[in-house]
């Protein structure tokens, strides 16, 4: 065995769509419009009809998209915000640095927040919850959006790894008071280089979101509302990003295609734990893969020796750095799950014959158990 599959392969999916992304490219060089304009509202239009959300504010990262809906929904000094104890990094650093306290929860077997676990968690300082749809399934928002008009919370969607998914056919990033969007090269909708945006029917948090992206200043009176930054998404990157938005339905179905190939070939490895759950109304987009295995780093190691290259995220939970400063208030699915997870090769420019060497290497290792 001496193939190569990457985990993903940006030039080979550049070849997909090389020459809309081209003719976009000189259309706005062509035009010299750089810095919020044309192409920028396009795609914030097309972006919002996708969702199916009002506004789509484009910024410059999935970690600023967190933090400005935190600080235009009013979370600020004291306030508790409730966020899984299973996410990226991000989530939670968008709420300390608005000087929020983030109160973490654990997550269930689908990895993402237990939604048994998040009224133990309210205290009278809550404000907020950060529900994050992990790996292209979302969280269970049925069960959530009672318990935050309960407590009267504000519900911040970290929608970054779920594009595309719903429930009930309706999408993440349309539930909360914002929904937000990260599109970092490795995410199902990925730009060249840093990207996000925030979706949201609030015409008020769209108001504030687009004047904080832009030094707190109103485009259009040229007043200041308030100490801003500068955050934009790039218009080129927006002109990219519509490109590929076009193609992102096809794509959605290529990647169930792909997860249901695992799914026939690995179904009968009982020492594998597949991410297939039987919720009514769930609609799985397959941002990542992520098997459980006992054998953790040796499942993983296995398979990069033998070109399969894959991602573990995360071994060490963020809560265990030191440096962040957080509680631990023990999290057993986390701690558990973190040892487990491995993410296999899951994009939409591996070739038929990669996704067959894939389940060839994972079978191998189990049949030498
Ligand atoms: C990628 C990601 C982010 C942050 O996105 P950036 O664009 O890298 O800032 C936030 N939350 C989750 C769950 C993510 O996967």
């Amino acid at each position: 065995m001496n193939k190569k599959v990457p985990f993903i392969d940006p030039a080979r999916n550049y070849q997909l769509i090389k020459n809309e992304l081209d003719q976009a490219y000189f259309d706005v060089m062509t035009r010299a419009d750089l810095i919020n304009r044309k192409d920028l509202d396009d795609f914030e239009k097309n972006y919002a009809d996708f969702i199916g959300t009002k506004y789509a504010i484009g910024v410059n990262s999935g970690y600023h998209a967190l933090m400005l809906s935190l600080k235009t929904a009013g979370v600020g000094k004291g306030d508790e915000v409730i966020v899984p104890a299973h996410t990226f990094v991000a989530s939670c650093s968008a709420v300390v640095n608005v000087d929020g306290t983030p109160v973490l929860v654990d997550v269930g077997e689908d990895y993402n927040i237990d939604v048994d676990k998040i009224e133990e968690a309210v205290t009278e300082k809550t404000k907020a919850i950060m529900p994050v749809h992990l790996n292209g399934l979302m969280a269970d928002m049925p069960g959530i959006m009672p318990i935050a008009e309960k407590y009267k919370l504000i519900v911040i969607e970290d929608a970054a790894q779920s594009v595309g998914a719903s429930i009930d056919g309706r999408k993440a990033g349309s539930w909360g008071t914002t929904g937000c969007w990260s599109f970092f090269p490795f995410k199902i909708l990925g730009g060249y280089g840093d990207g996000g945006a925030i979706t949201t029917d609030d015409p008020d948090i769209a108001l504030a979101a687009k004047r904080m992206r832009y030094n707190g200043e109103d485009r259009n009176t040229r007043d200041y509302y308030g100490h801003g930054y500068t955050c934009l998404l790039d218009n080129l990157q927006a002109a990219f990003l519509d490109v590929k938005l076009r193609h992102l339905p096809d794509w959605i179905i290529r990647r169930k295609f792909v997860a249901n190939r695992y799914k026939n070939a690995f179904s009968n490895i009982e020492e594998l734990i597949l991410p297939h759950y039987d919720y009514p109304g769930f609609d799985h987009v397959y941002q990542n893969y992520v098997v459980r295995t006992k054998y953790g780093d040796e499942f993983s190691d296995y398979l990069k020796k033998n070109g399969v290259e894959v991602l573990t995220q995360w071994r060490k939970p963020y809560y265990k750095y030191d440096a962040l400063a957080l509680v631990d208030r023990g999290f057993p699915e986390t701690e558990a799950l973190s040892a487990e997870v491995c993410s296999l090769p899951m994009n939409v420019e591996m070739s038929d014959e990669d996704v067959d060497y894939i389940i060839k290497v994972v079978k191998s290792y189990f049949e030498s158990k």
